[in-house]
């Protein structure tokens, strides 16, 4: 099983700000290198899978609509430059909506849950964020932190969960995602 899951805001695409969000298509940034990132794990043979925190949608702040739109026109831009996203999946509720999907819940891991302890240590989370890190260790799987969003290593000094490896960015972590799996 080969999957590397990611977060979306501050790992491919630019994070929009403590308390802010992605609201449109026009707001929505990729960051450096993230083409080149994707294509390597396909190379490499990983189902990538995007799930992202959307809260936005929830609270009324942008509409689901608006929140496809950059879906589909985010996969689209990747796919001219020949990088896959294979499945995008968002917990779109609020924080005080007490669902089982958003981060760091992992009901959108779904297909973690029967898997034993050997599979899930060669599997990753790469985010950006404490909440990601966090997921990761509620799944099961193993986290990168990149520095390309809302975190810094101090920040990440200061954390209960700690994640396994720090990268630069996503390329970073995924280069090491690659290494990991190949001495395995
Ligand atoms: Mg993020
Ligand atoms: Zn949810």
């Amino acid at each position: 099983m080969k999957i590397v899951y990611l977060d979306r805001d501050g790992v491919i695409n630019k994070f929009p700000g403590y308390g802010d969000y992605v609201k449109s298509w026009e707001e929505f940034e990729f960051l450096p290198r993230v083409p080149e990132a994707l294509k390597k794990l396909k190379e490499a043979g990983f189902t990538v899978v995007v799930i992202s925190n959307q809260s936005g949608v929830g609270r009324g702040i942008y509409s689901q609509g608006a929140l496809d739109e950059i879906t589909g026109r985010m996969k689209s831009a990747l796919a001219k430059e020949g990088a896959v996203i294979d499945d995008v999946r968002y917990c779109i509720h609020a924080s005080d909506e007490q669902c089982a999907c958003r981060k760091p819940n992992t009901g959108l891991f779904a297909e973690l849950r029967s898997l034993g302890k050997d599979v899930l240590d060669r599997l990753y989370f790469i985010g950006d964020a404490r909440s990601d890190i966090e997921t990761a260790k509620n799944a099961g799987i193993k986290s990168i932190l990149v520095l390309s969003g809302r975190s810094t290593i101090l920040d990440a000094e200061g954390w209960e969960t700690k994640p396994d490896w720090i990268a630069y960015d996503l390329l970073d972590a995924v280069q090491t995602v690659i290494l990991k799996d190949r001495t395995l």
